[in-house]
């Protein structure tokens, strides 16, 4: 390898990073990661943290997870690639999805379709949605309805449904016919309470007037994430999804669940859906699926979709949708090692009860920090939103948010920030004395950002 100088001047010099901006880049140049172990990673200035992001959500089993390494490898050795288009698949992928619908039965999915990632995932729900209609003879409904604050990545579709202005303004205009309702926050919302169940109710009733005045007949499906993550973990009360699910059986709209984040164990059960008891008419997966090994993804598809398509046989049920990388061999050997070594670890009840431990220690750090305005949290997904005024709920200053961001890492415990949110999203093989480490560093990071 290059030496260490070389490898930081270009690094400002050749590459554009995803969600930064270029020039913010060439003047605080990012960490450069040179390898990882266990639940740690190691920059190239030889300093090890624990990486309490997982990576980015998605190293659920850590970085020194020998199975899916070797399967990478075997399968590279075997057949390093082959399309899935009209006319051939692998061997690797039939089982994958097989192995898929035994995981996703209690979801009610029972069908795959596979893609090289989250964006991706998310297309392609969308666009089966508007499909699904057209097969189903109701060519008219066509319109998505998302949540504020949610999170679908960068695809048109998918930054079209998305409830941020940070990946919308800049690329509008946008996918036209998609209706924003308010996210179930108990923080911050418009409906002046701080009762969940109050929230979402009232969301119901937006969403029934959304659908009276749109016309039930145009709107295709509903699009949510059981946990919202990127838009600084919001974890809705428990009647919220449930609710969701009853408006759109009553008025034929598909409930799209984004799962690239919740399916496989983060929030503690194995899937978000299955955490409110609610079953989806599609599911986005990828991320956490090879843990983050292989860009890969799979979109889980129900009965009821599927039977749609399956038995119409005109040219609307022809799938004219696809990837270069879907389905590809290495990622399906990938996948099939993870699934197996996620039950295995049964990471889901680790996730769990780790969890806890962490949500209950940021509390106890908020009483501690007046920094900290509010916690959130459900399995190994945690965020705290910083504050410079409690009262006001006014958002921390950028600078602050970067130093705790710093001191924590500074303290051995690499953590995310968005926005005002600082986020934990760690490995689900962490230990209780992981979870400590992070709650220490945590704690010296908020210290030094007062100072
Ligand atoms: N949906 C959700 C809920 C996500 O969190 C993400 C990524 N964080 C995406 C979609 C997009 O996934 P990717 O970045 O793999 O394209």
């Amino acid at each position: 390898m290059r030496e260490t100088n070389f490898i930081i001047e270009n690094n400002a010099r050749h590459l554009w990073h995803p969600m930064a901006h270029p020039a913010e880049m060439q003047a605080h140049p990012p960490r450069i990661v040179n390898s990882g172990e266990g639940v740690e990673i190691v920059d190239i200035q030889g300093k090890k943290v624990l990486d309490a992001v997982g990576g980015l959500w998605n190293v659920n089993l850590g970085y020194s997870c020998e199975p899916v390494k070797k399967a990478i490898r075997d399968q590279l050795d075997e057949l390093p690639y082959y399309s899935t288009f009209r006319g051939t698949t692998n061997s690797p992928l039939i089982e994958l999805s097989y192995e898929l619908a035994e995981w996703f039965k209690p979801d009610g999915l029972s069908r795959s379709f596979f893609t090289s990632g989250g964006s991706d995932s998310v297309e392609t729900c969308l666009r089966l949605a508007r499909q699904y209609h057209k097969v189903n003879g109701q060519p008219e409904r066509t319109k998505f309805v998302a949540l504020k604050k949610g999170y679908h990545g960068t695809h048109f579709g998918g930054a079209s449904v998305n409830g941020n202005q940070n990946f919308r303004r800049n690329y509008e205009p946008l996918l036209p016919g998609v209706i924003h309702l308010p996210a179930p926050f108990t923080y911050r919302n418009p409906f002046n309470t701080t009762d969940g169940a109050e929230i979402a109710a009232a969301i119901g009733r937006l969403f029934e007037d959304e659908i009276a005045f749109q016309g039930a007949d145009t709107i295709a499906a509903l699009i949510v994430e059981p946990v919202l993550g990127a838009g600084g973990v919001i974890v809705p009360h428990e009647t919220f999804l449930p609710l969701m699910r009853e408006i759109c059986d009553r008025h034929g709209i598909l409930l799209i669940a984004d799962e690239v984040i919740t399916a496989f164990g983060r929030t503690g059960a194995w899937t978000g859906s299955r955490l409110w008891g609610v079953k989806p008419d599609m599911m986005s997966t990828a991320k956490a699926i090879t843990n983050g090994y292989f860009p890969f993804g799979a979109v889980m598809i129900s009965d009821k979709v599927a039977e749609a398509f399956e038995s119409n046989k005109n040219s609307v049920g022809n799938i004219g949708h696809g990837y270069t990388y879907s389905g590809h061999p290495v990622g399906a050997a990938a996948a099939l090692a993870t699934l197996k070594e996620t039950r295995k670890l049964d990471v889901a009840a680790n996730a769990a009860a780790r969890g806890e431990e962490l949500l209950a220690g940021l509390k106890a750090l908020q009483n501690k920090h007046e920094l900290i305005g509010d916690v959130r949290g459900k399995g190994l997904m945690c965020a705290i939103e910083l504050v410079s005024d409690r009262a006001k709920k006014s958002g921390a200053a950028k600078d602050v948010v970067q130093k705790v961001h710093d001191a924590t890492y500074e303290a051995g415990v690499m953590v995310r920030t968005s926005g005002a949110n600082v986020i934990m999203s760690p490995p689900l093989i962490v230990t209780a004395g992981d979870v400590q480490t992070i709650l220490t560093a945590l704690d010296a990071g908020l210290a030094a950002a007062r100072a």
